[in-house]
Formats: structure tokens, sequence, C-alpha cells
């Protein structure tokens, strides 16, 4: 399968997922097969409900935070098997196991939460790893993206309390969040400025407001969150204050190995269908896999497939050992991102009229990859940070 010897207990790992998949993802989806099968999608309020039960299942087999350490009551499974299990999830094409049905996305435990004292971690962490809370990560600002360090909004210090100030937007789960992990300029009682700082800010906190729910070309929908003198516990204060973005970028390889996996499941999930359907569909007396210009799409994704894996594997490895890991973490998620896109395109080539058809349920993974160039990195960004590792710049 992989240049990387992937350990026994690993592979049984990912068979265990994949009975889960099977067993409690599989009956659910089902129930919407009518629904899917008219608009490829699912009534997104349903959707909600129903990962969050599969969730709940994940959280008490284990699964859901499998990737937190033993010692906070997680399995402590490496970045490599962490990878294996995201591939074999998007790998179903099962709607409900995505975005935090099975393994968490942005609503679950990361290691970023680490940095929680134990105070912090009884209230929030524990409840997050049982799925019995969900967050979001409010880093982002209209004025700050990919230069997520000219955030604005500001901690201020005044009394035993911080008063904050600032908006964030393409918040992931901002609106269904209990509590948000914020990130925020601080300053001091008098004024003086310490940097970006990490805190925890309860959802029903006064002050605190989604304006808006923000619509995309894919199954995304961010939130954008208002904060108007909002005044908390300096408790909420996570580590030190200023260190707040240094612990946000202790997750960034991860999480960026976490979306390779991810794409790279959807792809093989599309070159599955392609080469199916390849071979069932006849035109011309023939099926249309016996024609070497279709036969060039399937070849293709195929190849890139299997390069692709082989990268993946290598760059969670890495990262899992500390090994030239923002290189690989960044050349893992370009890649794996790029060759989503191309994928998908070519298997709604290969269905023809079909593939743009939303009961197909290809057209929606069309357009719903196209963000993963975006998040976590855009691809320029990444290029950047591989060229610097190579010296370049
Ligand atoms: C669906 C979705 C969900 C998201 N969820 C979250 C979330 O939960 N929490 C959160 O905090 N954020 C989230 N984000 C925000 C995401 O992290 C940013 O969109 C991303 O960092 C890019 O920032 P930007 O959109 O402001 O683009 P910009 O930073 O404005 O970039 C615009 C273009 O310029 C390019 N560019 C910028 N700087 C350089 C450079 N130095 N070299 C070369 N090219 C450059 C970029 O690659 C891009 O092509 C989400 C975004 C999306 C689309």
């Amino acid at each position: 399968m992989s240049v990387i010897a992937i350990p026994e207990e690993l592979l049984q790992l990912r068979e265990s997922v994949t009975s889960f998949l099977e067993r409690e993802v599989r009956p659910v989806e089902d129930k919407y097969a009518h629904e899917l099968g008219r608009s490829g999608t699912i009534d997104r309020d349903a959707q909600l409900r129903e990962r969050r039960a599969l969730r709940r299942k994940s959280a008490e087999v284990g699964f859901y935070a499998m990737h937190m350490p033993e010692d906070v009551g997680g399995m402590g499974v490496g970045t490599l098997g962490v990878a294996l299990v995201r591939e074999a999830v998007t790998a179903s094409g099962m709607l409900l196991a995505e975005r935090g049905g099975v393994v968490p996305d942005v609503e679950g435990p990361t290691s970023v939460l680490l940095n929680l004292d134990d105070e912090q971690r009884r209230r929030y962490l524990e409840p997050l790893m049982a799925a019995e809370k969900e967050t979001c990560f409010a880093l982002s600002e209209p004025g700050a993206g990919s230069d997520a360090t000219q955030i604005t909004t500001r901690a201020v210090r005044d009394g035993d309390d911080y008063v904050i100030n600032g908006r964030k937007h393409f918040i992931t789960h901002g609106q269904y969040a209990d509590f948000v992990q914020l990130f925020a300029v601080t300053s001091d009682a008098d004024g003086n400025d310490l940097g970006i700082s990490f805190f925890i800010v309860d959802a029903d906190t006064p002050g605190l407001t989604v304006t808006s729910t923000q619509e995309t070309l894919g199954e995304d929908h961010p939130a954008e969150l208002l904060f108007e003198d909002v005044r908390i516990p300096a408790s909420q204060l996570v580590g030190e204050p200023g260190q707040g973005f240094r612990y946000a970028m202790g997750w960034i390889n991860g999480g960026r190995i976490n979306i390779a996996a991810q794409a790279l499941g959807k792809t093989q999930y599309l070159f599955d269908r392609m080469h199916e359907y390849a071979q069932q569909r006849e035109a011309f007396g023939r099926p249309i896999g016996n024609y070497q210009f279709v036969q060039q799409h399937v070849v293709d994704s195929f190849l890139e497939l299997r390069m692709t894996r082989n990268l993946v594997y290598e760059a969670a490895d890495a990262v899992s050992r500390d090994d030239n890991a923002r290189q690989m973490a960044a050349a893992a998620k370009i890649t794996a991102t790029e060759t989503v896109g191309r994928v998908a395109d070519r298997a709604i080539q290969v269905f023809g009229g079909n593939g743009v058809m939303t009961e197909m349920g290809l057209e929606r993974l069309y357009r719903d990859v196209r963000a993963m160039r975006l998040y976590e990195g855009t691809s320029e960004i990444l290029r950047g940070t591989i060229a610097k590792t190579l010296g370049l710049s």
C-alpha cells in the first residue's frame, strides 16, 4: 500500500472504525437515501442532529477522542493512525460520517486544548471529549486570514476580568458552539501590548453574538462572531498571556495532515465511483471504460491517488516523529487537496450528464472539496512554507 510500514495495530484500528461506519452510520445515512437521491445532500438541521448522536456513540467507544493523550482520557493514537482513520471515514462517501460524525472536525477536541489548566480541562475539555459540548476555533478576521498575526480583536485587562471587542469571521461551527476558542491581542491593565493570547469564551456570555451564517460553494457554513464589551474572568485565559499564537501553531501540522487525509479518502471514493461507472455504462455498444480517452481519466486518477497516498502516509509519519514535519505536512496538504479537485472534475466527466445531476452525489463533492485548498493554509502559503524549508526565502 505505501512506502511506510503501517503497524498492525493501526490497521486493526482502521478496521474497527470501518465496522463502526457500517454498523452505526450507514443505517442512519440510509434513512436519508430519498433526500440524498433528490438533492445530493441532507437538510442542515438533520445533519447537525444526526452527527451529534453519532459522535456520542463514537465517543462512547473511544474513537471520537482517539487522537488525545491517554492521560486526558484519549487513546493516544498518533498522526499516522489518525490519518488512516480519517481517510477511511471520507472514503466511505457517507455525508453524516464527515464533519465530526465519527472523528472531530473543529467542533471537537484538539491538542491546542492540552494547554488548558486542570479546572479548564474539567469544565471544557472533558465534556468536549465525551461529545457533550461543542466548540469552534476563532482566529480569522475580515482583515487577517493568511496573515493571522494581524488580528485586531482585543482583550484588555480590567481588574480581575478581560474585556473583549472585535469581529471574527469564517468560523466553522461558530453558531453551534458551547464555547469559543478565541485568539485576541491582549493588553495588561497599564495598556501594554502583550501579543496574541488564547481565551475560552462561553457562547452565552453577554456581548457575544453570532451576526451571520456565511453561505459557501460547498457544505461549509461558517459564522461571523461579534464581540462587544464581552467581559470574562481572567481565569478564562489559557496558559500565559501573549502565547496564544504559539499554542495555535502547535496544532498546525497535525491539522494539515487531517485535511490531507480527508482529501485522500474523498479521492479514493471518487476514483471508486468513476472506475465502477466506466465499466458499467455503455456507449456505442461497449463499456465507456474501453475508450482510451475515458481510460485516461480513470488511469490518471489512479496514478495520482497512489502517489498522494504515499505522500500523505509519509508526511503523517514524519509529523508523528516531528521530523521535517512542517515541510511534509505542507506537501501532503497541497498535494491531496489539489488532487481531489482534479479527480472530482474527472469523475464528473466520466459520468457525463449524470455527473452534474444532484442525485449522483458527485457534484456536491466537486463543490465541497474546493475550500480544502483555502483553510488550514492556502496552497500559496504552503508553497511558501516549502520554499522556506528549501532555503529559498
Ligand atoms: C470554509 C472555510 C472555513 C473556515 N473555518 C475557519 C475556522 O473555523 N476558524 C478560523 O479561524 N478560520 C477559518 N477559515 C479561514 C481560513 O483560515 C482563511 O480563509 C485562510 O487562512 C485564508 O485567509 P483569507 O481567506 O483571508 O485569504 P487571504 O489571506 O486574503 O489570501 C487571499 C489570496 O492571497 C494569497 N496570499 C496571501 N498571502 C500570500 C503570500 N504571502 N504569498 C502568496 N500568496 C498569498 C492567498 O493564498 C489567497 O490566494 C475558514 C475558511 C473557509 C473558506
